[in-house]
């Protein structure tokens, strides 16, 4: 088995553009400064990372004949959103159950953004007061329960997508692509900085550079995820777990080594979803250099590990890193204190 040999339902643009933060570079004065974007990957609700791996996940949905896609996260959560993007681009209900993740004062945190996106594509969307965890929910458990009891079949979709069979595969598939699109630039990316939170995306990264650099002769790279939920052990297990799983899907002839699976933290401040005094300057600083918009959940607190990371030299000079950038812009809509 390759990740070539499962179904991918399009759900994508194509392959996620790829270009320089020239001015990023020269502001940081080291290593070479890229993006992959994510964020503007499909015509699907502003797009994510989450699009990418429900490409994998669809052609089971259909298989399944489900006529109603259940899924979690946060009030403000990405996923659910793109949950609700692909239910309605398949003509399929959606019942989405929404955590209290995040202990953040906004007014409107409830009613804008992302939570406002799937309650226009349709979704049934239920508050619920649960805190943060990456883990298989009760909830979510329950909601599955209930779209069968009112007759419905429904597919369940965990948080991140992550703890699924097939989570990982849609970025497995994305190392492939990178490495495809190189050959058109003339570059290779010796560092991929990525965020992490469920798992699944820098996960599927690890098999994917792990079985390209196997079967396709491709060079070693370093896939460094940035911790953005300040609960480092959890979210390490089930990295090493889901990339463990994915490099056997694929078809991978070896354990993934300890060293190949890094998450770093630093970045994340004390709680999911509370941005800290380096994530609101990453966001500013890409927005100033380069037009490019990070929001304050995830991807700025990657963007100020990457930062860090390069400014202080300990991702040297010489490199030339590969940011993903993976969406989640509508949140921003809940976070104007921050901006004030
Ligand atoms: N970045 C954004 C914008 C997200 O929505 C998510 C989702 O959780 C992540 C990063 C982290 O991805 P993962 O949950 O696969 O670790």
């Amino acid at each position: 088995m390759s990740i070539h040999d499962f179904e991918r339902y399009p759900l994508t643009f194509g392959p996620s553009p790829i270009h320089p933060l020239d001015r990023l570079t020269h502001h940081l004065g080291g290593a070479q400064v890229w993006a992959k974007r994510e964020d503007c990957n499909s015509g699907l609700a502003f797009g994510g990372n989450k699009v990418r791996k429900l490409e994998y996940i669809v052609p089971d949905v259909l298989a399944q004949g489900a006529d109603t896609l259940v899924s979690i996260g946060g009030v403000q959560s990405n996923h659910t959103r793109q949950v609700a993007a692909v239910a309605a681009k398949l003509g399929l209900k959606c019942r989405l159950v929404q955590e209290k993740w995040v202990d953040w004062d906004d007014p409107v945190s409830d009613k804008v953004g992302n939570i406002l996106l799937s309650r226009i594509m349709g979704a049934d969307v239920r508050l619920d007061p649960s805190g943060f965890d990456i883990g298989i929910r009760t909830s979510w458990e329950d909601a599955i329960a209930d779209v069968e009891k009112e007759g419905g079949k429904p597919y369940g979709i965990p948080a991140g997508a992550s703890e699924h069979h097939l989570g990982g595969l849609g970025f497995a598939n994305w190392a492939y692509e990178v490495a495809e699109q190189e050959k058109d630039l003339g570059v290779f990316f010796d560092t991929i900085i990525v965020c992490t939170v469920t798992g699944s995306t820098h996960a599927g990264m690890i098999a994917g550079c792990a079985a390209l650099e196997e079967t396709a002769g491709g060079r070693p790279r370093r896939v460094l995820g940035i911790d953005a939920s300040a609960t480092l052990d959890q979210t390490s297990d089930q990295v090493a777990r889901i990339a463990r799983h994915t490099a056997e899907l694929i078809g991978l002839n070896r354990d993934l080594r300890d060293d190949e699976i890094t998450v770093l933290e630093g970045w994340a401040g004390e709680h999911y979803g509370i941005p800290v005094a380096s994530t609101i300057e990453a966001i500013r600083l890409c927005g100033r250099l380069e037009g490019m918009i990070v929001d304050p959940v995830y991807e700025g607190k990657s963007m100020a590990g990457l930062i860090d990371l390069v400014a202080s030299r300990e991702i040297g000079r010489d490199s030339t890193v590969l940011y993903a950038h993976l969406g989640g812009q509508p949140a921003l809509n809940a976070y104007s204190a921050a901006f004030e």
